[in-house]
């Protein structure tokens, strides 16, 4: 097997892919979606045999952890066959990670397999506690069935990371409160600034709440310490003297973290981006089905990550009134 060949221009060796099963949600959250969406024809979805076989040529080439995200994850029709499958590389030590993203309004029902097919930890996206914001967040969402959840993946013994969305007038006044919640039950939790990706119903500099601000707001009550600790992922970690918990920050437009980025991304239809912040990508369903050996799709991917771009320029403004890329994060998975 190669180890780590997939090393981008800029010396980054590329260990990390998430993969979006699918562009769908049960969920219509006002950040991320606007409630009318056109999602894409079941036909144009890679089988679930055809995301095995692509991640299975990314763990080849290199990929150590691999995150399920979407849309929802789980409500794309029998993705445990998918995590079953994947979770071989977990027995065999080439993957040393297999996670997902979720909204948990599934997981009730599939937590205890995830744990069976070797997840051991998963994070959660939960904006507010408060059932009726909650329900105007995500239009759709019920928390009661949420919390269920995140029960049901406690009891499998997996592993709850919390991730909010910092949302100006919002949250902001409530993330002290989630913060004690998270930690009072042994969660870390993360909140990430809002990214301008699609076309939304809402304006987006209404909703930007710098965590640079949000850190001062936190300080007032709290006592944060930088600490070293890494997921592998993009967040700053403080850890909080009051709650002896772990909190991190993902500051895509305060804090540029790309010169350490890991990661691609590949679509449900196997678009590979190379950037969450950029357009560029690369057809990989073409290349996959092109011929049952995977040499075309090797090169294919090798190619793209010869064009891995340094970063992504988002910018939220009133005069940049215009998302930074026009696919929503639904699209590459967040
Ligand atoms: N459905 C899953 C979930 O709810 O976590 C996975 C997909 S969702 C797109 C992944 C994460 O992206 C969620 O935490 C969501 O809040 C976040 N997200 C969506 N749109 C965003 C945006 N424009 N800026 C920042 N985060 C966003």
């Amino acid at each position: 097997m190669t180890q780590f060949s997939m090393i981008d221009p800029f010396g980054r060796a590329i260990d990390y892919l998430r993969v979006s099963v699918t562009d769908r949600c049960d969920f219509r959250c006002v950040y991320c979606m606007a409630e009318d969406m056109t999602f894409l024809p079941k036909r144009d979805l890679l089988s679930l045999e055809e995301l095995d076989r692509l991640c299975t040529v990314f763990i080849e080439k290199g990929v150590r952890r691999l995150r399920l995200t979407g849309g929802e994850p789980l409500v794309r029709k029998n993705i445990m066959h998918l995590v079953r499958q994947l979770s071989r590389h977990l027995k065999s030590g080439a993957l040393q990670e297999l996670t997902l993203t979720s909204n948990g309004s599934q997981l009730e029902r599939f937590a205890a397999e995830l744990a069976d097919c070797g997840v051991r930890r998963i994070n959660v996206s939960i904006d507010t506690l408060d059932p009726d914001k909650f329900r105007v967040i995500t239009r759709w969402g019920n928390l009661d069935k949420v919390m269920r959840g995140i029960e049901a993946a406690e009891a499998a013994g997996l592993h709850v990371k919390l991730n909010a969305v910092a949302l100006k007038g919002f949250n902001e006044d409530e993330l002290p409160e989630m913060l004690r919640w998270a930690h009072g039950r042994g969660m870390d939790m993360t909140v990430i600034e809002t990214m301008p990706m699609g076309e939304i119903d809402a304006d987006r500099t209404d909703q930007y709440l710098p965590l640079s601000l949000l850190r001062a707001q936190l300080e007032q009550q709290f006592t944060l310490t930088d600490i070293p600790f890494k997921t592998g992922g993009p967040a700053r970690y403080v850890e909080i003297a009051e709650t002896g918990g772990r909190l991190g920050f993902i500051t895509p437009m305060t804090h540029n973290f790309c010169e350490s980025c890991n990661r691609v991304r590949i679509t449900c239809t196997g678009m590979l981006y190379m950037c969450l912040g950029q357009d560029d990508s690369a057809d990989l369903r073409a290349a996959l089905r092109a011929s049952e050996g995977n040499e075309l799709l090797s090169t294919a991917i090798d190619e793209a990550i010869g064009r891995k771009p340094k970063g992504h320029d988002f910018i939220i403004d009133r005069r940049t009134n215009r998302p930074s890329v026009s696919r929503h994060m639904s699209v590459t998975g967040g």
